[in-house]
């Protein structure tokens, strides 16, 4: 079976990079996105290989045709969302946009607060999505 990935979805975790990691590597927790980007450094590592569903998005035909990235934070904490972060990420993201052909806008990159039903908030008011969209494309 395969899912046509058309979307990439920006959570953030609400807890430290480490205490993701740990999660995520929990096969009997049903979270976990693709990637998880630390806010010190922009490191990036990946959790789920892009072609396993990932159970990010808590919503099943979100999940099969998304890729989940994570950013370490808190969404009433900007200072989380350091520069080297948001270029990181971004720099994935255009990454994934390319190798699926996604385009690079608001209606494909979306936050997890835009997926149908979600009760979740994530990225938050201080995610700087100008910036974001801004960076992903290049400029
Ligand atoms: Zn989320």
């Amino acid at each position: 079976m395969t899912h046509p990935v058309d979307r990439v979805i920006i959570h953030v975790t609400q807890t430290t990079y480490t205490k993701t990691r740990f999660v995520f590597e929990s096969p009997r927790k049903k979270v976990s996105a693709h990637y998880v980007v630390r806010s010190a450094d922009g490191h990036t590592s990946q959790c789920v290989r892009e072609t396993d569903i990932a159970w990010h998005a808590g919503d099943w035909d979100y999940n099969t045709r998304s890729i989940g990235i994570e950013h370490e934070g808190w969404v009433d904490q900007s200072s989380y969302f350091t520069g080297v972060m948001y270029e990181a990420s971004a720099r994935l993201t255009a990454a994934i946009c390319t190798r699926y052909g996604i385009p690079m806008d608001r209606t494909h990159i979306i936050g997890h607060y835009e997926v149908p039903g979600t009760d979740h908030t994530d990225p938050g008011p201080h995610w700087d999505w100008a910036r974001y969209i801004r960076l992903v494309n290049g400029v």
